[in-house]
């Protein structure tokens, strides 16, 4: 049998690069410390157990294909009217619906150069052509830029705001100098993964955008503040006609009846997200300080993470750092792919793993070989 005998995947699904997760752990160490994929240090609410115990759901049933009680709860928490609100199977699941809703071969999308790597594989799968546009020098998405690449093709616009990997924001005038300059039929996709993270005063993680324009979605996630990046939850808020349209699109029971419990409890305590936020407050400051301490630099990042530049100097580069880090149990995200390959990505973690790799930093950085 020939290749050409073989069925062929529709054009451009061969030219994806597949995303590659965090590693989850390395060999030899005795203690791993993953801090490669912005998981929370304190894991989920103790509400979610409970929740979980009591519910006795019948695994053998169905899931409610709306997730009424997860869109409740998520409405309630946020003040929004759950009619508006769409879950998914993790907000990537989300980000490809709206791709395979709004994108057809031909159609561009656009994301900022050092923008979540998930955006380009949907647009791609969706059969449209991937529209990187450059970050200022602060590694900051520019709206000058983004504006100056939307063509009459154009159908929809990424913006992960805080942004992964770099961990920087734009203020909520600037997004909406963006949504002003974008034409009305393009979607302007708001992904919110850290909002709950950031403490500024000039933030907004979309919620007015959403409700006054019926091309804004927003788009949310219980994988990180709320601890559930392994029951996969993500949702968004938009226009009904943007939730009306891709539910035609989406899976019936897209979202698990485990999920959909874990998550409506998750999501009303509000106490244990709270914990989050202080824990994260204090060790983004202490980590940022200690790493530039080291004479790393690093970008400044309002997330739960931290974009560290390493020098190009033999001994001491990205490469080499990741690699000692990891024989010590520390395992932190490269970001070439990113096209950052000078970088890691380091999640906040616990006060011991922050304080571990910090440690290790300081002998990766003083050892002369
Ligand atoms: C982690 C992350 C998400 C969340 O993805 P899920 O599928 O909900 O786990 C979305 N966007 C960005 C930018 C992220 O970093």
């Amino acid at each position: 049998m020939t290749s050409t005998d073989m069925p062929r995947p529709k054009p451009g699904v061969l030219d994806i690069a597949a995303y590659v997760p965090g590693r989850e752990t390395v060999h030899g160490a005795a203690k791993v410390y993953k801090l490669s994929s912005n998981e929370t240090p304190l894991g989920p609410s103790p509400k979610v157990a409970e929740a979980i115990a009591a519910k006795n759901a019948d695994f053998a049933l169905y899931p409610d294909g709306s997730a009424h009680v997860l869109r409740e709860a998520i409405g309630r928490a946020h003040g929004l009217n759950p009619n508006n609100i769409m879950c998914g199977n993790g907000s990537d699941e989300l980000l490809g619906l709206l791709c395979q809703t709004y994108l057809a071969p031909g159609d561009e999308g656009l994301f900022t150069e050092h923008g979540f790597l998930v955006y380009k594989i949907q647009i791609k799968a969706a059969g449209a052509t991937p529209v990187a546009v450059p970050d200022d020098e602060g590694l900051t998405a520019d709206v000058d830029r983004l504006l100056g690449a939307v063509t009459e093709r154009t159908k929809i616009v990424f913006l992960a705001n805080p942004n992964n990997p770099t961990g920087t924001y734009i203020p909520v005038s600037e997004v909406r100098r963006l949504h002003a300059g974008l034409p009305p039929h393009v979607v302007l996709v708001l992904d919110a993964a850290y909002a709950e993270y950031v403490r500024r005063n000039d933030y907004e993680a979309g919620v007015e955008l959403v409700s006054n324009h019926s091309n804004v979605v927003m788009t949310r996630t219980f994988s990180k503040i709320h601890g559930l990046a392994g029951l996969r939850i993500g949702w968004m808020y938009a226009h009904e006609a943007i939730i009306d349209a891709c539910n035609r699109v989406r899976g019936p029971f897209n979202v698990n009846s485990l999920a959909i419990i874990a998550g409506a409890a998750a999501i009303g305590d509000r106490a244990h997200v709270e914990r989050a936020v202080a824990h994260n407050d204090l060790w983004l400051g202490k980590v940022t300080e200690a790493l530039e301490g080291l004479g790393l630099a690093t970008t400044p990042s309002v997330g739960n993470f931290v974009l560290v530049h390493f020098p190009e100097t033999p001994g001491k580069t990205a490469a080499e750092a990741d690699e000692f880090l990891g024989s010590r149990g520390f395992v932190l995200r490269r970001v070439a792919g990113y096209g950052l390959p000078n970088a890691l990505r380091m999640t906040i973690g616990s006060e011991e793993a922050n304080l571990g790799v910090i440690e290790a930093l300081k002998s990766f950085m003083a050892s002369t070989s």
